[in-house]
């Protein structure tokens, strides 16, 4: 009997998907199920072998690097427990964004007989879906799969003026902005292209390894650089396409 599904939390950064994920494993527990938590290992701003939401609440989870790591570790959990039923397993993977796209084949295949709970960014800092890494393959196909989805939203943080005084616009954000530092070149600019993304990428890198000595992840220095916006809010890159809306009311 199959008694698996799957269940994927998704949205911008500052969205709750880490504490949705625990929301999961809270109601697991209830039930004694057996947990098993994945991070992957470039999640590193709250330590290593944690899953942390931004204000740190944390759980234990295992920094992989592959969905291969994810397989082999579930695979060894299982034999040397000798857990004879694979429904007692909830198993819970964040930041699903940064694994290779075996990841799908995963959850395509372990949704079959157990619980599944998977949390990723959905789209990237041009509004595009997500890429798994060294992929054309996009999270757009754990949504497809997934049994249960879950939209989660943040809070959009666009500064803007209201009756005379400047405050957050408050709407509901689904997409990431990346910003140049303020205090860097280009202050506070928009990113719009994978150019500009490259080019900051550098800088990023150039000011952590003075900082520290050595290189850093983009995810990890860059972090205070994403701002959360909502549809209105969120700068597009400019549209060539022909079915352009700006263009559309032009011709009319
Ligand atoms: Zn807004």
């Amino acid at each position: 009997m199959r008694n698996g599904f799957l269940r994927t939390p998704f949205g911008p950064m500052y969205s709750e998907k880490t504490g949705t994920l625990q929301t999961f494993v809270r109601k697991a527990r209830i039930a004694h199920k057996i947990i098993l938590c994945f991070n992957h290992e470039w999640d590193t701003r709250y330590g290593e072998n944690v899953s942390s939401t931004h204000d740190k609440i944390q759980i234990p989870s295992i920094s992989s690097k592959n969905t291969i790591d994810v397989y082999n570790y579930s695979l060894n959990y299982v034999r040397d427990n000798k857990i004879k039923d694979l429904s007692d397993i909830v198993m819970v993977i964040d930041e699903a964004q940064f694994f290779d796209d075996e990841i799908i084949e995963f959850c395509r295949e372990f949704k079959k007989y157990l619980e599944i709970n998977v949390a990723f960014l959905d789209r990237n800092y041009l509004g595009q879906p997500f890429k798994f890494r060294d992929s054309q393959r996009n999270v757009s196909e754990l949504i497809a799969l997934a049994d249960y989805r879950i939209r989660t939203t943040a809070t959009c943080s666009k500064m803007q003026l209201q009756n005379g005084i400047f405050k957050p616009c408050g709407k509901a954000a689904t997409l990431t902005q990346l910003e140049w530092p303020v205090d860097g070149p280009h202050s506070g600019k928009v990113i719009l292209s994978e150019e500009e993304f490259g080019e900051y990428n550098k800088y990023i890198e150039s000011v952590e390894k003075k900082k520290s000595g050595v290189g850093d992840s983009q995810i990890k220095v860059g972090a205070r650089d994403y701002k959360v916006r909502c549809e209105d809010c969120f700068v597009h890159p400019p549209n060539t396409s022909k079915y352009s809306i700006e263009k559309f009311y032009q011709s009319l």
